[in-house]
């Protein structure tokens, strides 16, 4: 298939490893921050590949798993008012709230339905006029600017039975976090490629330089994720922490000027709380004033919203990188993707679900 098979060759797939093998003389341990990294890396057996002493630290990026429990208990309580069509990505459909999750609450009768693009949820809102229209906007800078999008067109035909709830998370207050944690393992980054061709890659160089660790912009493909480690290797092994580019094909170093303009109009830096991890300062997105009155937190007064986490997930750890899935110890027992216990499970980026699917029958073999 033209634009993939190219970037799956085997042969292409050998001479990496070995240029990998050649260049690595000591342990290393590098993360991919993005969960779809995880899956390929995972999917296609590539940490196996590795030299022994490389190892990968899978990181917080699966939008999905980050986003707060409390946010999803708000989306549950407000997809639950009468009156509210509740639109959402499939994927979060089966997110476990503290109590429940979005299924339950549409076979309770809720009007949930799942979108393909957030610009369907306001097709929904001018068809519904006697409704209100609520649409689900979470993610990394990936799917912002869409939703972004969204709202500049819902003010621009003044569409007002449609909100959005934000729960949008930012990459590099992230990377900050994990480096200033106490007991961080973490040398260098495979930055995720999807994102920086949103943003570019000009926020990097400064956290690179202060915290000393390179930072690889990296694709997605088996090639693109060898290449990735490969110049991450190549760069830890000469002491050097620069940011090199790995997906020019997708990353120009400005990113997508028109998507950052629009980010810029319609949403403002704000704290925000990351599931399993905590806060992160200035690490999230909401409506900036002149787009406040399509917030549904501000204009669905649901209560209080009292969190209750499952106490046997370990999440918050497989999302740092502490642990691997598998040592949680309710993995493939009480925790499956039919009965999930923490987003993780669920989420098609989800570590927890990568190993589940493609790592789960090797790990019963070794009696892990
Ligand atoms: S296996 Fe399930 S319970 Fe364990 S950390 Fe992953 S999501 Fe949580």
């Amino acid at each position: 298939m033209k634009y993939l098979d190219e970037f799956s060759d085997p042969v292409l797939a050998r001479r990496l490893l070995d240029q990998i093998h050649a260049a690595t003389t000591r342990p290393w341990a590098m993360m991919e921050v993005c969960g779809g990294q995880t899956h390929s890396i995972i999917r296609h057996g590539i940490d196996q590949l590795l030299p022994d002493g490389i190892e990968m630290i899978h990181g917080p990026g699966c939008p999905v798993c980050v986003t707060p429990l409390e946010m999803i208990d708000r989306a549950l309580a407000i997809a639950a008012t009468p009156g509210v069509i509740f639109c959402s990505f499939g994927d979060m459909l089966r997110v476990p709230g503290s109590g429940r999750d979005l299924f339950t609450v549409k076979s309770a009768g809720a009007d949930v339905r799942v979108v393909y693009s957030p610009l369907d949820a306001l097709t929904i809102a001018r068809d519904n006029p006697d409704r209100e229209v609520v649409f689900f906007g979470i993610g990394f800078e990936t799917t912002a600017p869409a939703n972004a999008m969204t709202v500049y067109q819902a003010r621009r035909l003044g569409v007002r039975n449609f909100s959005l709830l934000v729960s949008h998370v930012l990459v590099p207050p992230a990377i900050a976090a994990i480096m200033e944690a106490p007991n961080c393992r973490v040398q260098a980054f495979l930055a995720a490629g999807h994102v920086c061709s949103v943003m570019g890659t000009s926020l990097y160089p400064a956290l690179a330089e202060r915290y000393r660790v390179p930072i690889v912009v990296t694709g997605f493909e088996p090639l693109d994720i060898l290449e990735g480690i490969r110049q991450t290797v190549v760069q830890l092994e000469s002491g050097t922490h620069e940011v090199t580019n790995a997906y020019p094909r997708a990353v120009p170093p400005e990113g997508n000027v028109p998507a950052r303009l629009m980010l810029e109009d319609v949403f403002e830096v704000t704290d925000r709380t990351w599931r399993g991890i905590g806060m992160i300062p200035a690490s999230g997105w909401r409506l900036s004033a002149r787009y406040r009155s399509f917030d549904a937190e501000e204009r669905f007064a649901v209560g209080e919203i009292h969190t209750d986490e499952s106490p046997l997930c370990r999440a918050g750890e497989v999302l740092q990188g502490h642990i691997k899935p598998h040592e949680c110890s309710a993995f493939g027992k009480e925790c499956t993707p039919r009965n999930p216990l923490g987003a993780t499970m669920v989420s098609s980026e989800g570590a927890c679900a990568a190993y589940y699917a493609y790592r789960r029958l090797d790990l019963v073999e070794v009696g892990a």
